[in-house]
């Protein structure tokens, strides 16, 4: 591939022109609208802080959430227009609109290293219309803010798997480039997409259990043990005849299981015990079960401890981890054990086997930090789940594959 990088935008110089900036600010927000891990923002600062000391009109562009096309207050990003001003240390003017009135007086008025951010995407259902024409139309409208000379820089590295119209569109309609994010996040991720050490540890967690069962089919040629727990393992436990109670439980890919079960049962670790509570809250009583204790009415919202032993014993004879979706429900307190002592255990294998490790999606990176675990402790966290799962599958990223002409 041969895909232009923001040093050569940088090279060719961005003094006074406009850039549009796709970043991914897709960040976890509590019931009172508080960002609760700023990861995503703290990651897309090198891109923007380089523009800015180029003397770009910068405009960025980013979704929260799933508004569905529709305006919603909710997820307005107003809150990281806000966090993104203090950690880049200058005022970011949020648009009131995302390609109106409002977004076109402020990106006129942009002087050379402004910010300024426009309402999320999503709010336009032509962002993610599968109709190309739906599409180009707002991609027109959105590339008419960057006026005459503008570039396009994509570096949100979270939807780059996404062929959505400030992702993709737009990169076909304005010179791109490939941002600092999104440069390290491929470099990195190559390592483990194409010659990972063995032994190759998966490690796959969280609750997207149909998004992710194709992974496990992608990666059991190269993967040496792929580790199943979280909202994941449930649907794989049925297809043994257990009865999971009130888990999370994908009924219609219980066969689908099996299947995966019958051909790779030597690559597959699932958990050996389960916690059970009684209702889904994190003051709910709660207790220790073996796989078939389930109490009648009950759900399992995390691995036991035995489990963490033995996902630990094989961990640490990894030389390359990666790990997407936390083992359990990691934002209620009683329930995070089990994510916190899988991604303990890989920090132990890189600093005592030197293992090269990845962590990759929103909530298992949120996770990390949330859980109070040491980031530095991981070779690599990616900002991206379903990207990072996508090109480890060996699936062509669109976001990625229009930068190269
Ligand atoms: P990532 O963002 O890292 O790719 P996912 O989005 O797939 O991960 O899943 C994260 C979510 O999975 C978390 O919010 C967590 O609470 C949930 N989860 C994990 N284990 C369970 C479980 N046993 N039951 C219900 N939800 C779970
Ligand atoms: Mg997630």
């Amino acid at each position: 591939m041969t895909v232009k990088t923001l040093q050569d935008l940088l090279d060719e110089g961005v003094d006074g022109r406009h850039v549009l900036v796709r970043s991914d600010f897709n960040v976890p927000l509590n019931d009172a609208g508080e960002i609760t891990d700023p990861g995503r923002i703290t990651a897309s600062l090198p891109t923007l802080q380089a523009l800015v000391e180029g003397g770009a009109k910068v405009i960025v562009m980013a979704h929260l959430g799933r508004p569905k096309g529709e305006v919603n207050a909710r997820y307005s990003l107003a809150p990281v227009a806000e966090a993104l001003s203090e950690a880049l240390g200058q005022y970011v003017a949020l648009a009131g609109d995302v390609v109106g009135e409002d977004a076109h007086e402020r990106a006129n008025g942009l002087t050379e290293g402004d910010v300024l951010l426009l309402e999320n995407v999503r709010f336009d259902a032509r962002e993610t219309s599968k109709d190309e024409a739906e599409r180009g139309e707002f991609a027109d409208q959105l590339v008419e803010l960057a006026a005459d000379n503008g570039a396009f820089v994509s570096d949100g590295f979270g939807v780059v798997h996404r062929a959505q119209a400030s992702v993709y569109d737009v990169a076909k309609r304005l010179p791109a480039y490939a941002g600092k994010l999104v440069e390290k996040e491929i470099s990195v991720l190559e390592k483990t997409a194409v010659n990972p050490e063995s032994p190759y540890v998966v490690i796959l967690g969280g609750s997207k259990v149909s998004d992710k069962l194709g992974v496990i089919e992608a990666l059991a040629g190269k993967a040496d043990k792929i580790i199943i727990g979280g909202g994941m393992c449930y649907t794989f436990l049925a297809a043994q005849g257990y009865n999971t109670q009130k888990s999370l439980l994908q009924e219609e890919m219980i066969d689908t299981c099996r299947d995966l079960l019958e051909r790779f049962g030597d690559k597959i670790v699932l958990p050996v015990d389960l916690v059970a509570a009684a209702e889904f809250s994190a003051d709910s009583e709660h207790k220790v079960v073996a796989l078939d204790g389930i109490p009648e009415g009950w759900l399992s919202p995390d691995i036991g401890p035995d489990s963490v032993e033995k996902f630990a014993e094989v961990i640490a004879t990894s030389k390359t981890v990666f790990w997407n979706g936390p083992m359990g429900v990691f934002e209620m307190a009683p329930f995070s054990q089990g994510t916190k002592g899988v991604a303990q255990a890989i920090i132990d294998a890189t600093a005592d086997n030197g293992s090269f490790s990845v962590v990759g999606g929103g909530d298992s990176a949120a996770s990390v930090r949330v859980l109070g675990l040491k980031e530095d402790g991981f070779s690599h966290i990616s900002t991206g789940g379903g990207a990072s799962l996508e090109f480890l599958e060996g699936k062509e990223l669109p976001g990625v594959s229009v930068l190269d002409r």
